[in-house]
């Protein structure tokens, strides 16, 4: 291991959720962990000094829901521009969706992925195994081995287990070894062919529907299946109103529940989509007005426990097709953190703590790392970021392969400034 740099973050607005940690700090890091958080630290000899006023000092960003594409798609994103793009962001972790091709559904695969992101130095990577082989919903994967491997977590992702007694098995499974299941909640008999929010705006374009209960209608049932299973269950992407009142309803009964929206869920409406706009076709659909005040709600009240971005990559062609034809998703790492300052924070809606703690300590809780906290002894992956800056979302300037973002050409605020992963710096 070669020799770490000794950091001393000065005098930075320090926001440590897991420690109610929200005011003037400095952070110090040696040989790659958390020495010290406090008022005017003594500075050591040799130590590189970053001077943080008025910026904001947090435990490193982690997205738990991104696709980054290896093994099989490299065209669309590989290790090191996903990991890069992460970096770049302000994340230092993320754990990637096993749709890929071959799908991540073996101990092999996934301690391939997890030995090559460590060659990267960029954000640090957990994967999330599939639930069942091939992701096709027909036989269990060798969960135990899967974890052995380094497996954090099991999901299917789009690719919805339907019925609901083979749910139940990989939930009972899951449950017996300790991996979270996470779950893209749609029943894809309500939503067969749709391909954008079911509403005004998908009957004036003459595009078919996805209508929201269908995705509500599957919450409740991995609401229902936790409390059976016991199993520890994720909600992927939440985008409507009534999805988060269901997640709500089952924790209040005491079922193992977390979940997510992301950004695009609390900014942007359906009414993104006219023109035939492809960058704006994602599943679950950008919903209504109602949805995304619910979603700012729901990030504000924890309902929501975790932000995460469902970065996916497609290449420019691939999103060049007519509306129905081209592939769902869009890319989020290199603009989640802004979307989050600029609509969330900056609005008043949503603190600092409440906003990292669903940036950073839930999605490692979620996913059971031992990382999203700045306790002295922990290893150093910290996330500093400038709350005020005003810039320009240039897809074309990506890190990530993927250009794929409603985003591109609108000025937002907050841009990460140093992301620091196990006392490295790995982006500014
Ligand atoms: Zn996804």
């Amino acid at each position: 291991m070669k020799n770490m740099k000794t950091i001393l973050l000065q005098g930075g607005h320090v926001v440590d959720p897991a420690n109610q940690i929200d005011g003037i700090h400095d952070v110090l890091i040696e040989n790659g962990v958390i020495k010290a958080v406090g008022q005017q630290l003594e500075v050591p000899t040799d130590a590189d000094i970053r001077d943080c006023t008025g910026l904001v000092v947090a435990p490193g960003l982690i997205d738990i829901h991104v696709h980054l594409r290896e093994p099989g798609q490299e065209y669309k994103e590989d290790l090191y521009s996903g990991l890069g793009a992460a970096a770049a962001g302000g994340f230092t972790g993320v754990a990637c969706m096993p749709n890929t091709a071959p799908v991540i559904d073996s101990a092999p695969i996934v301690r391939d992925l997890v030995t090559r992101a460590k060659d990267v130095h960029k954000a640090r990577l957990w994967v999330i195994a599939a639930l069942s082989k091939g992701m096709k919903n027909h036989e269990l994967t060798e969960m135990a081995d899967l974890k052995a491997a380094g497996a954090v977590a099991v999901s299917d992702d789009a690719y919805q287990v339907q019925d609901p007694l083979f749910l139940r098995r990989a939930m009972e499974y899951a449950a017996m070894v300790d991996l979270p299941v996470l779950l893209h909640c749609e029943n894809t008999t309500l939503s067969e062919g749709g391909v954008m929010n079911e509403g005004l705006v998908s009957t004036d374009l003459g595009l078919k529907g996805l209508p929201r209960e269908a995705y509500e209608l599957d919450v409740a049932r991995a609401g229902l299946l936790a409390m059976l299973t016991g199993a520890r269950t994720h909600i992927l992407h939440v985008s409507t109103r009534g999805e988060a009142e269901l997640v709500q309803h089952f924790k209040q009964k005491g079922a193992p529940l977390t979940a997510e929206t992301g950004p695009h869920y609390w900014c942007i409406t359906d009414e993104a989509v006219n023109g035939y706009n492809t960058h704006a076709k994602m599943n679950p659909p950008l919903r209504t007005q109602d949805d995304c005040e619910a979603m700012a709600d729901a990030v504000a009240n924890g309902i929501m426990d975790a932000i995460a971005t469902d970065h996916a990559p497609h290449a420019g062609y691939e999103k060049a097709q007519e509306f129905a034809l081209a592939p769902f998703g869009i890319v989020g790492l290199e603009t989640s953190l802004a979307l989050g300052v600029t609509h969330l924070v900056k609005t008043g809606k949503v603190t600092w703590t409440r906003f990292i703690d669903a940036m950073s300590t839930q999605p490692a809780k979620i996913i059971g790392v031992d990382a999203g906290t700045l306790t002295p002894g922990k290893t150093a992956d910290v996330t500093v970021i400038d709350p005020n800056v005003t810039w320009t979302v240039d897809a074309n300037k990506f890190v990530s392969k993927g250009r794929n973002t409603p985003f591109d050409g609108v000025e937002l605020t907050g841009q990460a400034v140093l992301t620091i992963v196990g006392g490295e710096v790995v982006h500014g």
